[in-house]
């Protein structure tokens, strides 16, 4: 994964774009930025990467409904876990309840950007579109130089002109805009593996917090300890000195009984 730009650098832009998009969140920035830039764009929805089925029709309709909210053209590509399956050497889908036995990041991303950009480059030359773009560079938890080396060879491979543009300043601007739209927003990138991940990340992060909890709660009653043995200590040293300026007033009084003075 690469550190964010500080600033968005927009490249020139050609006319009409096909924008692969994968998911309504990450393309309100990337939307607001190409209209404001009077960039002809139509939406492609080709993710199927995204798993369990309920999950994809989830994002599926928040994303076609935004779209579909600033008036622009949608188009969702055929959903095929299985082909997913197959470009990034997964298991089959019974088996694909962990980790274990699937290609790791990044290789496994690369070959899940491949699957989805040959899928829109392919569309973009079908339809006459000059270029396309896609949203997933917005994301800092994506690889965006391996995003824009496979969107070139997809699109070198269709005929049609690679318009990458790195949108990753624009993260927050999609969070707050995907709030204020109301938008779903997922807690995991879109295949099952990165669920697994993203609970494992989750998990691991939630025990750290609870270790330091934990340790912060034993060193307070470490402090509370000693600070309760320094009360005790005060209490029996007032005591003994009680005892002794008592012991005192008592050999006083007998020293007074045993020599009384003769007025
Ligand atoms: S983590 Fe995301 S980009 Fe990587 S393979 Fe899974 S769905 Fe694709």
């Amino acid at each position: 994964m690469n550190a964010p730009e500080a600033t968005f650098r927009p490249a020139s832009a050609p006319h009409r774009v096909l924008l692969h998009i994968c998911c309504g969140p990450c393309s309100t920035a990337p939307l607001r930025t190409l209209r404001e830039r009077s960039v002809s764009v139509a939406v492609h929805f080709a993710n199927s990467n995204i798993a369990p089925a309920e999950e994809y029709e989830r994002r599926l309709e928040a994303a076609r409904g935004y779209a579909e909210a600033l008036g622009l053209p949608f188009v969702e590509s055929a959903y095929e876990p299985g082909a997913w399956a197959r470009a990034v050497g997964a298991l089959p889908e019974e088996a694909r309840t962990s980790t274990d036995g699937i290609t790791p990041p990044p290789e496994r991303c690369r070959a899940c950007y491949r699957l989805r950009f040959r899928d829109a480059a392919a569309y973009a030359a079908e339809h006459g579109f000059d270029a396309v773009g896609t949203t997933l560079s917005v994301s800092p938890y994506q690889y965006t130089d391996i995003i824009r080396e496979e969107l070139e060879r997809a699109c070198a491979e269709a005929g049609v002109e690679a318009f990458f543009e790195d949108y990753s300043p624009l993260y927050p601007e999609t969070v707050t805009a995907s709030k204020e739209a109301g938008l779903y927003r997922q807690d995991y990138c879109g295949c099952l593996p990165s669920k697994a991940e993203a609970d494992a990340g989750r998990a691991a992060r939630a025990a750290e917090r609870a270790a330091r909890k934990a340790e912060r709660a034993e060193a307070r009653a470490q402090e509370e300890a000693r600070a309760a043995m320094k009360r005790e200590e005060r209490t029996a040293y007032a005591a003994k000195q009680a005892r002794k300026r008592a012991m005192k007033d008592v050999l006083r009084g007998k020293h007074a009984v045993s020599h009384p003075e003769t007025p």
